[in-house]
């Protein structure tokens, strides 16, 4: 049995020591548990799949209930039990928030940021009814311009105003993340709803209206996918919150807003038109979590419906939920007109020949890394490249080889936008509505019979092996059906080690080593410091520059540090064996144009 209260949990939360990075948050009960009341803080964010212990940010924490102090006890890492009393109970600790990421919370005087799974701790037993948070300002005249940002919908504030703000469950409250400060705001409207760019940190001369522009073409371009007749937003209204840095990169996403970090230099600047590598790079980034709106944030897979947010919830689909957004991503942004064919060609290949680059990839197959990433993709360490699939990367061609499988079988009859839409229309458009089709995810045996029910195809046997195995994708096949090239591009290959190296202060240190690569012959290992190639010195910029003296078939000699002792090796030279495949369309056949046109060309 569910049982509803109106506004039966009550929050606030307020930036108190902004030195010190300290939230200081309470939680009211009205009507507590008989038997002892529990709060639980998650201990992971949905969309970030490793167990983070939020709840070690809690520096303080007691109860009370009418004025008199009430017992907590802690039960494990992240739970508490108050002592039985009839309420209301009121519970305030302080969070600690100085992660500068998407996924946790962040506080200082230019800024406060947080995601509910830091800083509200679950009321066990009343998740189902309606959660209600006072977001306070501040203290002192220096923050008397900060707004809030957030999809949270308001109870009693102004948009953009300090005040309450309401949420109908738990699952609702965490899924959306707040930002206050001095913001840029940047309003525009996709097929209608209204959508916020919001960014917080120092960038001069932002070109807003070209972002508005750009922002606008890719929304409706992705709205325009899952509902192409009726043009209906799957939101009331979203809010991308970006904070720009000097350097960063990443985002999170969520059911009606998302949190970005960039670095300022990719954002655009007044004055300029080129589409830079660095704003494209953006753009893609924005493309992906609006697309998350649908593809994982409402069409789930099974094991997130509902999210368990206490242990890590396994799924072997995280190459369609992540691959195919990572596949989307860029093929909007050329379906919306902002980048070239020639442009889109490049971007793919970049992502072929990093999964390429790997041998991790025929090891672990997509599924496997999907299943595992908790433990392997997001804890990498530096034996991840000779280990782990990236089931982004090569879950993006994963999409590929099936999107243009699918387009020539059928003669472009059907496309992976329609698996997309009856996705949509089966687990995702009524994931939030109280109807029959509610809260309902996708399984493996669901996923694996609509392919073939909505094409008419049998791509049973293609999938299987793309997902489930680790044999490279027959990609140079299918792509010649669309007049697309794919060659070696033909320059000389210098000699290289076959390792990632680091900077650590002016030395080069090994932070992975290519298996079957030069320096794994030799005996070099990660961690290793290079100290000197024949006797010459290498530094933290030069082992590029010294290794273009030699030739395929020399002999070197290696001297590195393993920890504090100096070792020598022996290296045999060998051509840079990273893959460098390049992707070319061809003017001919007129059918293979008609295939690629109908794939790449532009909508609305
Ligand atoms: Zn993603």
């Amino acid at each position: 049995m569910v049982t509803r209260h109106r506004a039966a949990v009550t929050y606030s939360i307020r930036p108190s020591d902004l030195a010190l990075h300290l939230f200081d948050v309470s939680v009211t009960v009205a009507l507590p548990a008989a038997n002892g009341q529990v709060f639980i803080l998650p201990a992971w964010i949905p969309g970030s799949y490793m167990i983070r212990e939020f709840a070690r940010n809690i520096v303080k924490i007691s109860a009370q209930s009418g004025g008199k102090a009430v017992r907590l006890k802690k039960l494990d890492k992240h739970s508490w039990r108050a002592a039985a009393c009839r309420g209301p109970l009121l519970v305030q600790y302080q969070v600690y928030a100085w992660d500068l990421s998407v996924r946790s919370a962040h506080l200082d005087q230019t800024h406060g940021f947080f995601n509910g799974t830091s800083v509200f701790l679950r009321v066990q037993g009343q998740e189902h009814g309606q959660h209600v948070v006072e977001i306070l300002p501040p203290q002192g005249d220096a923050y008397a311009k900060w707004r809030v940002a957030t999809a949270l919908p308001e109870l009693k504030a102004k948009r953009y105003g300090f005040g309450s703000y309401v949420a109908g469950d738990y699952d609702a409250l965490i899924d959306h993340p707040v930002e206050m400060g001095e913001f840029e705001l940047i309003p525009f409207r996709a097929h209608g709803v209204p959508h916020e760019m919001v960014i917080t940190g120092r960038v001069p001369n932002l070109d807003k209206a070209r972002l508005a522009a750009d922002l606008t073409k890719i929304c409706e371009a992705q709205i325009a996918l899952f509902e192409p007749v009726t043009k209906r937003a799957p939101v009331s209204r979203y809010v991308f919150l970006t904070l720009a840095v000097g350097d960063g990169y990443g985002g999170l996403e969520h059911r009606a807003s998302t949190a970005l970090i960039c670095a300022r230099a990719d954002l655009p600047v007044k004055g300029q038109t080129e589409m830079s590598e660095a704003y494209r790079g953006f753009l893609g980034l924005c493309s992906h979590e609006y697309f998350h709106t649908w593809h994982v944030k409402r069409i789930k897979p099974a094991a997130f419906a509902p999210y368990d947010l206490q242990q890590e919830n396994y799924t072997p689909l995280l190459w369609l939920f992540e691959g195919f957004t990572s596949y989307y991503d860029d093929l909007i942004l050329v379906r919306s007109g902002l980048i070239n064919e020639a442009a889109y060609l490049k971007l793919l290949a970049k992502t072929l020949n990093g999964v390429l680059r790997v041998s991790g990839r025929l090891k672990q197959s997509v599924a496997e890394s999907s299943f595992d990433a908790w433990t392997k993709y997001y804890r990498q360490d530096e034996n991840a490249p000779n280990a782990v699939v990236s089931y982004y990367a090569k879950g993006a061609l994963v999409a590929l080889l099936l999107d243009l499988s699918i387009r020539a079988e059928t003669k472009g009859r059907k496309s992976l936008d329609d698996v997309m839409r009856a996705l949509w229309r089966r687990y995702g458009r009524d994931f939030y509505s109280d109807g029959s089709k509610a809260g309902r995810g996708v399984t493996e045996a669901e996923l694996e019979a609509l392919f073939d029910d909505i094409t008419g195809l049998s791509l049973q046997p293609m999938l299987d092996r793309a997902v489930k195995g680790t044999q490279d994708l027959p990609l140079e096949a299918v792509l010649q059906q669309f007049g697309v090239s794919l060659n070696s591009n033909n320059k000389p290959r210098s000699v290289a080690l076959a390792v990632r190296t680091a900077r650590e202060g002016n030395d080069c240190k090994i932070a992975s080593v290519f298996e079957n690569g030069v320096a794994h012959q030799a005996g070099l290992s990660a961690g290793d410091v290079l100290v000197a190639l024949d006797g010459i010195r290498v530094t933290a910029t030069n082992l590029e520059t010294l290794l273009s003296r030699y030739r395929t078939g020399d002999v070197v000699s290696v001297h590195a540090f393993r920890r504090d002792e100096l070792m020598a090796f022996t290296a045999l030279l060998k051509p840079d064996t990273a893959p460098q495949l390049v992707l070319e369309a061809q003017p001919k056949p007129a059918a293979a144009l008609r295939l690629r046109t109908a794939w790449l060309r532009k909508r609305g």
